[in-house]
């Protein structure tokens, strides 16, 4: 059977020459006899490994020097815990911003250990769009800051990363990262769960700033500090190892592409190409504001559930796949990641054209 597109909110599409560098090297790594998921994630094999996905991603996102990168497991959702067991200060406060369904669970963690406060919300629009946050909004007693970079089921993303000053800022970059140039520098902290623009689920990956490692309560489990996994190089416990080897092959894939400068020339423009699709057309419409619409997550709706439906039906016959909404918001969604070819979506918004004009007739 031929490849797909898949549309997947996430996991999501891997690129295809990675796949097959894996697949080449499956039953016999670089001469070992065995496969990378047969190594110790103590052997020379594997620290080579480790250490080139570090390096990989410190060039691809130009990591400064003062901060850690670690590979852990539980996802983003355990780093909404793992953030203010480990970044809380004396004045237990820590701000942040409300964008979604994602953002919501994120505070609810938050909620356990701090005093959470939403300096600005998109609720009353329905989240369909990201709201302003200016250095007037934030407590210079908070801890941190928490910003959702990108709202994966919402579709929207902050255009302009928030000046927060001294007050560090951390971020859910999960459906974003890698999809364009970032200042890290900006950040007190990045999060994300691989299976979007990294590599298979069961990676989380962390970018943290040296001066917030080493401040978890006593009673923090050892897995849940930051320090354990800083001091260990990500190897404290046996670490998902056939994930980081992925997701090695994948940063080598984008770097050979152009690195991140280049990633982001070819998100925006699919992005745009489907973005106008939508304006020109006369059936779907954006539910999101125009300077807030991500590139990696666009929802679309059409004006009935039996249009959706029959839409969602022949487009997985053209081998458009998982293009269904969200539950919460309905509709349509195309998840056009790193990894969906600039084909998929020419090919969705032909299809689109298509459906529209046969329904005219
Ligand atoms: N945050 C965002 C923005 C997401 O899109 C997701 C998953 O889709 C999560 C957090 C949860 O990630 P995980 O499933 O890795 O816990």
């Amino acid at each position: 059977m031929e490849r797909i597109y898949n549309f997947s909110a996430g996991p999501s599409m891997l690129p295809l020459p990675v796949l097959e560098q894996a697949q080449k090297e499956l039953t016999n790594y670089k001469n070992s006899g065995m496969s990378v998921m047969e190594l110790s994630h103590r052997s020379g094999w594997f620290k080579e490994i480790i250490e080139g996905a570090e390096q990989g991603l410190r060039n691809l996102m130009k990591i400064p020097d003062n901060y850690r990168v670690l590979f852990l497991q539980g996802g983003a959702s355990q780093q909404f815990s793992m953030v203010p067991m480990n970044l809380l200060g004396p004045s237990e406060k820590v701000d942040y911003v409300h964008t979604g369904s994602w953002s919501k669970k994120a505070m609810k963690e938050a909620e356990k250990f701090a005093e959470v406060n939403v300096i600005a919300s998109s609720e009353d629009g329905n989240f369909t769009y990201i709201p302003e946050v200016t250095k007037n909004m934030i407590d210079e007693e908070a801890s941190y800051v928490h910003i959702t970079t990108n709202n994966t089921i919402e579709g929207t993303a902050f255009r302009n990363i928030p000046d927060t000053g001294d007050v560090p800022l951390v971020a859910d970059m999960s459906s974003n990262i890698l999809s364009e140039e970032v200042d890290v520098s900006k950040f007190g902290l990045i999060y994300a769960g691989a299976q979007k623009n990294i590599g298979p689920a069961g990676l989380t990956v962390v970018i943290i700033r040296d001066d917030l490692i080493g401040h978890a309560d006593a009673n923090v489990p050892a897995m849940l500090d930051y320090k354990t996994h800083s001091d260990a190089g990500s190897l404290y416990n046996t670490p998902p190892t056939f994930a980081i080897y992925m997701a090695k092959l994948v940063f080598e894939y984008i770097e050979n592409l152009g690195g991140l400068k280049t990633m982001e020339k070819i998100n925006r423009e699919k992005a745009e190409l489907l973005y106008e699709t939508i304006e020109n057309s006369d059936l779907f419409t954006s539910p999101v504001k125009k300077d807030s619409r991500s590139l990696m997550n666009i929802p679309f709706v059409s004006p009935s559930a039996q249009t959706d439906a029959e839409f969602l039906e022949e487009a997985q016959e053209r081998g458009l796949e998982t293009l269904k909404g969200h539950r919460s918001v309905g509709g349509m969604r195309a998840s056009i990641y790193n990894a969906m070819p600039q084909e998929g979506v020419q090919a969705l918004v032909r299809f689109m054209d298509e459906f529209e004009h046969h329904r005219n007739k």
